[in-house]
């Protein structure tokens, strides 16, 4: 406790499965916090247990959030340093904190990062995706009539979206995703990230919504949708295309090997005849 400075507002990543992903710094500034605001205090207890850490916890979730904020500032601004988590990885990402960093932010509270893991950067990290530039769409409305009209709000977006998913959902938001984005776009399900039963199926849309129907391994435990943007597809394509149109062009005339390599890659023949970036051009 710092008596007559305020303390600092520290916001912890925690653990999306395996428990060797907390960090020392993590344990070090949750076991020497005055208090630990948590999304759910009993989830945490058996976390912070595992650690030896004894620190005594505050509950701060979406139904309290507005009383549980003006409490914590106060103890921040008496001089306490607060260690914010949420129930898995990083809070404020689709989790609690948001109005308790942005009040502490107003009261010139300082505020830092502890970070660590989150389920739409692992996701991301490992799907083999374009990840130069992406969005994050958290949760998608619950309810379906909702869901696709956000979904033809992003069907042209071109870069990859990452989404979360709750199991039971899983099914319908698959199906939902290929009727508005295309069957062929290409995605990955990737599920159970960290934890022993992780998976990635990676397909396009279709077949991963396919999958998910028949198969109920598909649908257990935690998940990420990773999907290409619009006109990856398109890209990727042309890119097969031309590398075919290359090979065949050793021993085919030019309209001939377009017209063989059109139908392997599935690029239009227009495009690799005479066009930019082939040969011929
Ligand atoms: N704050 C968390 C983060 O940093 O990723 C996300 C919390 S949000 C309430 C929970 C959602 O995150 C799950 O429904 C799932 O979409 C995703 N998620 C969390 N852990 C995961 C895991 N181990 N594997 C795959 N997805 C996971």
């Amino acid at each position: 406790m710092n008596a007559g400075k305020s303390g600092v507002l520290s916001v912890v990543a925690t653990p999306i499965g395996n428990l060797g992903d907390l960090s020392p710094r993590a344990v070090e500034v949750l076991r020497t916090a005055t208090v630990i605001a948590a999304e759910d205090t009993r989830h945490s207890r058996s976390l912070l247990q595992h650690f030896g850490i004894t620190t005594p916890l505050a509950a701060l979730h979406e139904h309290n959030e507005r009383a549980a904020v003006a409490s914590l500032i106060a103890k921040l601004q008496s001089g306490a340093d607060i260690a914010l988590i949420s129930d898995a990885g990083t809070p404020l990402i689709s989790d609690p904190g948001f109005r308790l960093v942005r009040a502490a932010r107003e009261a010139g509270i300082a505020v830092s990062p502890v970070p660590g893991a989150c389920a739409a950067i692992a996701a991301l990290s490992v799907a083999g995706l374009p990840s130069d530039r992406f969005v994050f769409e958290g949760f998608l409305p619950a309810k379906a009539a909702a869901r696709r009209v956000r979904l033809r709000e992003l069907a042209n977006e071109p870069r990859t979206l990452v989404i979360y998913e709750s199991s039971h959902r899983i099914v319908e938001c698959c199906a939902d995703l290929r009727d508005t984005f295309g069957a062929q776009r290409e995605a990955r399900l990737l599920r159970e990230l960290t934890k022993v039963h992780e998976t990635c199926l990676g397909a396009a849309l279709g077949e991963i919504a396919e999958r998910v129907a028949i198969d109920p391994e598909q649908r257990l435990g935690e998940c990420v949708l990773v999907v290409a943007g619009h006109g990856e597809e398109a890209d990727a394509k042309l890119a097969e295309g031309r590398r075919v149109y290359a090979l065949l062009r050793e021993e085919l005339a030019p309209a001939q090997a377009a017209k063989l390599a059109a139908a392997i890659s599935g690029a239009p023949r227009k495009t690799l005849y005479g066009g930019r970036g082939t040969r011929d051009e």
